[in-house]
This record gives structure tokens, C-alpha cells and sequence, in this order.
């Protein structure tokens, strides 16, 4: 996607703050963090939202979850907890079209959130 600007962090075109990355994923951290430990995970590919999810590219989602502890030990949030995030459309929030979890941590988030 020409326009996508995930799309051109993931080929390095723009840069950003990465955290991990291999053959299907990318971790980098928010421009704008919401907690002290802001990072966005993405699928490398393409993918518009969680609503163009199918059994087709789903296995990009295990893949991030699966990755999930080893980022919260490495950066020791682990023990004190975390959240997971995913805004999916104009009433979800979603700013950006290109299915991404928020990972937050280091402070003690409010639920429900705004
Ligand atoms: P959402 O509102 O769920 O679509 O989240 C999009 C997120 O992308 C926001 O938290 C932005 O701060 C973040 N963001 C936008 N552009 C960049 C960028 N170039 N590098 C890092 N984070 C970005």
C-alpha cells in the first residue's frame, strides 16, 4: 500500500523507534505515547483493520500475541501488568489503516478507558 504510512515504517522508508521485528511483524513505539511504554505491533502485510481479518492472514495475529511476553519481560513490565489494545474503525477510534495493537504499560491504566 503506496499510501499507508505503517506500510512505510515496515519497509523503512519512514523512521521509527524499533523494538523487534522479524519476517512478519514489527514493534516499534507510539509517536505520541499514551504510558510510559507505548508500543504499536503490526503485521508487516497489509491488513486494513481487525474487519479484514480472515483464515487467510490471521496467523500474523498469534504471531504477535506469542511475542507479547517475551517484550513485556525484556522491558520489565511483565510482573505489573499491562494492556492490549485495538481500535477498529471510526467509532473504535482507529487513525491509521493498518491493523495494529497499542501494547501500554509502566503506570497504572484506568478502566474504562475514555
Ligand atoms: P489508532 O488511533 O489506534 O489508529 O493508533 C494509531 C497510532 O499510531 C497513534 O497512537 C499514533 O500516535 C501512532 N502513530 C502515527 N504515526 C506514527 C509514526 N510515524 N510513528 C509512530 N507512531 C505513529
Amino acid at each position: 500500500m503506496m499510501d499507508c504510512i505503517f506500510c512505510k515504517i515496515a519497509a523503512g522508508e519512514i523512521p521509527s523507534d524499533i523494538v523487534y521485528q522479524d519476517e512478519d511483524l514489527l514493534v516499534f513505539r507510539d509517536l505520541n505515547p499514551q504510558a510510559p511504554v507505548h508500543l504499536l505491533l503490526i503485521p508487516k502485510a497489509h491488513i486494513p483493520s481487525a474487519n479484514q481479518l480472515t483464515t487467510e492472514n490471521s496467523d500474523v495475529i498469534a504471531k504477535i500475541f506469542e511475542r507479547i511476553p517475551a517484550l513485556a519481560e525484556e522491558l520489565g513490565f511483565d510482573k505489573a501488568g499491562y494492556r492490549i489494545v485495538n481500535n477498529c474503525g471510526e467509532d473504535g477510534g482507529q487513525t491509521v489503516s493498518h491493523l495494529h495493537f497499542h501494547l501500554l504499560a509502566g503506570r497504572s491504566l484506568q478502566w474504562p478507558p475514555g
